[in-house]
């Protein structure tokens, strides 16, 4: 896809430090790293999302997505990785190009990802329904 980052480090026309290829996917190191090793895995074929991916797709790239995080806790003798991917700019997605995070964690390394509420009275129970009509 013309001006889409990804797609230009897996077809070569941008530098990356390449670390796993396969026919459907592909690892580089995030210029970015949380720590160093933080590496993303993506589709070779273009697609947005997570939730837009079509599901052969998704299927390959979470394989190598494991084959990438058994790697990466070896190689950086982590205790333990996050794995995770942002769907859309209001959850911090910035590239369009769907991108598996593997970010090796280290004890005490200070990062909290996310603060935790509680749900009020039956508000459980109501979400829980309301996400099962979708399904
Ligand atoms: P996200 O913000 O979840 O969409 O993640 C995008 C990630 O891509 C960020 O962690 C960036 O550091 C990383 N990134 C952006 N451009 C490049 C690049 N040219 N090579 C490697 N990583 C990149
Ligand atoms: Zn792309």
């Amino acid at each position: 896809m013309i001006d889409c980052i990804f797609c230009k480090i897996i077809a070569g026309e941008l530098p990356s430090w390449k670390v796993y290829e396969d026919d459907h996917a592909v690892a580089f190191l995030d210029i970015h790293p949380v720590h160093e090793g933080h590496t993303l895995v993506v589709p070779k074929k273009h697609c947005t999302d997570f939730v837009s991916a079509d599901e052969n797709c998704l299927r390959s790239v979470i394989v190598a997505t494991q084959k990438v995080a058994r790697a990466v806790l070896a190689a950086t003798e982590a205790g333990g990785v996050n794995i995770t991917t942002a769907n859309g700019s209001v959850a911090g997605q910035s590239v369009f190009h769907l991108h598996w995070h593997v970010m090796p964690r280290f004890e005490n390394d200070g990062f909290r990802l996310w603060p935790q509420s509680t749900y009020a009275d039956t508000g459980v129970e109501l979400m829980a329904s309301e996400i099962k009509k979708w399904i």
